[in-house]
């Protein structure tokens, strides 16, 4: 099998709501992307002979996964009251609103799927919140 790798970062806030602990408070991460995408054979005519896919095409799809989620607050929905995140649109702050609770192996299971929707042969998203601690998804082939 053949296996391509690229890696993307962002930087944005997140918590975890109901935590007893630390990151029950907003604070950020450069989080970094990772993702694997494999065939067992490569494209065999054309300009792509002998790629898994267009690099160019991979490392495209996940920059701009980071750019949408750089420098936002990731809030997970139902966790914010109306008035808070009322207050936060009113200063014009960058939201975005997950239906999950953003870890790390919620990122990752949510951002293989969206490479998924986009029909890229993924096969894992590893997701960073330090240099030293990732999740990885993997999903069935
Ligand atoms: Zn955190």
């Amino acid at each position: 099998m053949y296996t391509l790798k690229t890696r993307a970062a962002f930087d944005s806030a997140h918590f975890l709501s109901g935590y007893n602990g630390k990151c029950a408070n907003i604070h950020g991460h450069r989080w970094t992307v990772e993702v694997c995408v494999s065939e067992d054979s490569l494209i065999e005519a054309g300009e792509k002979r002998g790629m898994v896919i267009d690099f160019g095409d991979l490392k495209h799809e996940v920059r701009a996964l980071a750019d949408f989620y750089d420098h936002a607050l990731i809030y997970e929905k139902g966790t914010l009251k109306e008035k808070t995140l009322e207050a936060l649109k009113e200063e014009n702050f960058r939201l975005i609103e997950v239906p999950f609770r953003p870890t790390a192996e919620c990122f990752a299971k949510a951002f293989y799927d969206s490479f998924k929707e986009k029909y890229l042969p993924v096969r894992s998203v590893t997701v960073y919140e330090t240099p030293e601690n990732c999740a990885v998804y993997e999903g069935e082939r």
